[in-house]
């Protein structure tokens, strides 16, 4: 185990798929976090919302080959899975300009916690928001 401390922030964080064959490193400097109940997020996850953190996509580098990833999208916008395990490991969007990373994949803790929860309209309805964020029907 690292030992930590809030004077020390880390520079990159490192993610990964479940078995390994995808891993990544991200700065720590995602500029917005959130959690999506989007059926879309939820089905991907199989969770009832997806905890994510959007940063300029040249912050993500991966550190495996791409070969170990598919595409769900085209190239400029989507979601890249392993191609063994299956897990989401990031999605691409914003005309390719940014990256959703689910903050379930990364194997450090981001310095940013979820600020709002977003799509609240169409979340699961066996699920209840017990925290005081803000809540969004839709996009913020
Ligand atoms: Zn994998
Ligand atoms: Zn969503």
């Amino acid at each position: 185990m690292k030992a930590r401390s809030s004077a020390t922030t880390p520079k990159a964080l490192n993610g990964q798929c479940t078995c390994g064959a995808v891993r990544f490193t991200v700065s720590d400097a995602f500029e917005y976090a959130m959690n999506c109940h989007c059926g879309k997020c939820r089905r991907t996850t199989g969770s009832a919302f997806k905890p994510m953190g959007g940063i300029a996509r040249a912050e993500l580098a991966l550190t495996t080959s791409p070969d170990a990833m598919f595409l769900y999208g085209d190239a400029t916008t989507h979601d890249a899975h392993c191609r063994i395990c299956g897990s989401m490991v990031y999605s691409q969007v914003r005309d390719a300009q940014y990256a959703h990373v689910p903050l379930g994949v990364l194997t450090d803790t981001p310095s940013i916690r979820p600020t709002h929860h977003i799509h609240v309209g169409s979340k699961a309805p066996w699920f209840e928001i017990t925290d005081d964020l803000p809540q969004y029907q839709e996009f913020d």
